[in-house]
């Protein structure tokens, strides 16, 4: 087991801006609710096999909010969300290595971005109107 301090969150705050939490070693992390949707590790939004993110950004909606949040065991957080999605699972270690503070993201929160290949032979139907 792996379970040490940092890892342990004291305080977990829903606020406008998203979810505040505070963790066992001082550190504390606003998470904006889209970013969290977006990371998302349920079978729904991360495919089990290939670790293949499922889950359509820009399909969040921006205004998303948390309607539940409760406490999975000692070791994560499971999230209701706005948009019908139940089944969020968010592990702390995840959370931590997700905060989208100053100090560990300094080049702002990262969304996780659609890992097909756009030249891997995605069949377009825009050639399909020929002819006038
Ligand atoms: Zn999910
Ligand atoms: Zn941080």
């Amino acid at each position: 087991m792996t379970t040490t301090a940092s890892i342990q969150p004291t305080e977990i705050r829903k606020e406008t801006g998203g979810l505040r939490i505070t963790w066992a070693d001082g550190h504390v992390g606003l998470y904006p609710h889209r970013y969290l949707r977006a990371h998302c590790q349920c079978a729904a939004c991360v495919d089990e096999w290939s670790r293949k993110v499922l889950v359509q950004v820009e399909r969040i909606p921006s205004d998303i909010t948390p309607l539940e949040i409760r406490p999975v065991g000692r070791y994560a957080i499971h999230v209701e969300w706005s948009d019908g999605h139940g089944t969020g699972i968010y592990g702390f270690s995840l959370l931590r290595q997700l905060c989208p503070c100053e100090r560990c993201a300094p080049g702002g929160p990262v969304y996780p971005s659609d890992p097909i290949d756009p030249a891997g032979g995605n069949a377009s139907t825009d050639q399909a109107g020929g002819g006038r």
